[in-house]
């Protein structure tokens, strides 16, 4: 008789977004008249720079021409994108990284999540918190995170990061084997130094953990102390997987690319007590289960390495992080305590007098229309925070603000 993997009964339903579509959908219904400005979710609304369009209409050309057609690929992608990778994200800040430590993707989500194939069921999980829910749920499904109770999973690490600790999370005091860090961080947008990163990096490779490192935002890094790669830590070559995705980099959310880096370095013990490569097994398993991303989209990506395709990405990401600024002055302003913004696209703030990430939420969308998101659907540690993101129009960043000076002065 067939059987379940019992492990997905164990999930949590995410009650998040669809707890915040459901009290939109309400409200909308109970106030028609009311103009609703959307904060909340993590997609971005600019539209994709000229250099990639041009160079997907490019690619689109060559597919129908026999000549230059291109059917399947190799699963880790192109070389041509492999190579522009190594040489614009790596070698200018000192990482030396060979092309097959590079595997292109559909997106980092697909990566975080699928990580875990390679790795043995018995490893323990430690994330931060509060987090991505990526890194936990796909733990659950490889039988990985034990049992849910009390609002956590008995073998998952917590490490929170609140404002007490200025989100600053503080090594487990005892070993764990599989490190999930964000950063910049989604949802609170703030960061590490060099030296915060450095001490993770040390406890990996004392207890022979490994750290998958999540850099969707690095690109919107604008202080110098703050590190891109996790790779600017020295040994770090042999303690990390690294994540990044051109979604909210390039406005590739609906396009679908990113790529992982997975160092020669990087090895683990077999049973036998061999030292095994992450790469090759990386690799096998991407050849099996992954048909590579499509032709058109590695070269529509290639083409934000382009000095225009540099310029365009810069300035849209120069777009949003003004929003983050009027965002976050205006809490200021108004009293509210506003974390990240700087260095990434999340702003990430304390709610007044103590009142419940949920009931905020709810005085936000009745108040003054604003659909914002509460930080506890991010983890237990974000009880009493709100984030608000920086990815929607000039406009409607300024129409948001304004409301809440009015609202709050
Ligand atoms: C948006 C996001 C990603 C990117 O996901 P894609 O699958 O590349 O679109 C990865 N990690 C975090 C933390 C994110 O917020």
């Amino acid at each position: 008789m067939a059987s379940i993997n019992e492990n997905f009964l164990k999930l949590q339903r995410n009650y998040l977004f669809s707890d915040i579509a459901q009290r939109v959908d309400d409200f909308r219904k109970a106030h028609p008249q009311a103009s609703l400005i959307r904060l909340g979710i993590g997609d971005v609304t600019r539209p994709l720079p000229a250099a990639v369009i041009e160079a997907l209409h490019r690619a689109t050309d060559e597919m129908g021409r026999a000549e230059t057609f291109k059917g399947y690929g190799p699963e880790h992608g192109y070389e041509f994108l492999r190579q522009a990778i190594v040489e614009n994200d790596f070698a200018p800040r000192g990482i030396h990284l060979e092309t097959d430590e590079i595997f292109i993707n559909d997106g980092a989500k697909s990566d975080t999540g699928n990580f875990g194939d390679i790795l043995g069921p018995d490893n323990t999980i430690c994330v931060t918190d509060p987090i991505y829910p990526v890194y936990v749920d796909s733990n659950v499904m490889g039988g990985r995170a034990g049992n849910f109770a009390g609002g956590a999973w008995d073998r998952v690490t917590y490490c929170p990061c609140t404002a007490e600790n200025n989100f600053v999370p503080a090594l487990p005091d005892h070993k764990t084997d599989l490190i999930y860090l964000c950063y910049p961080n989604n949802p609170t947008g703030t960061t590490l130094t060099r030296a915060e990163l450095k001490k993770w990096v040390d406890y990996a490779l004392a207890n022979g953990s490994i750290i998958l490192y999540d850099a969707a935002y690095e690109a919107y890094i604008t202080r110098p102390e703050i590190p891109h790669s996790i790779y600017e830590i020295p040994g770090a070559e042999r303690c990390a997987v690294e994540f990044h995705s051109y979604s909210k980099t390039a406005g590739f959310t609906g396009l679908r690319c990113g790529f992982t880096v997975v160092p020669h370095a990087l090895t683990v013990l077999s049973a036998q007590g061999e030292p095994v490569e992450l790469n090759t097994l990386w690799n096998r398993r991407q050849c099996t289960k992954f048909n590579g991303t499509a032709y058109i989209v590695q070269r529509a990506a290639e083409a934000t390495y382009t000095p225009e395709g540099k310029e365009q990405v810069r300035a849209t990401i120069q777009y949003y992080m003004e929003n983050a600024r009027i965002m976050r002055e205006t809490l200021a302003e108004v009293g509210l305590q506003a974390y990240g913004g700087v260095d990434a696209p999340y702003i990430w703030f304390r709610t007044p007098e103590g009142t419940d990430s949920w009931t905020f939420f709810g005085q936000l969308l009745s108040q003054v229309n604003i659909v914002s998101t509460p930080g506890v659907g991010f983890g237990p540690a974000g009880e009493g925070y709100i984030r608000l993101t920086a990815f929607g129009s000039r406009g409607d960043c300024e129409t948001a603000m304004e409301r809440l000076r009015a609202w709050l002065k």
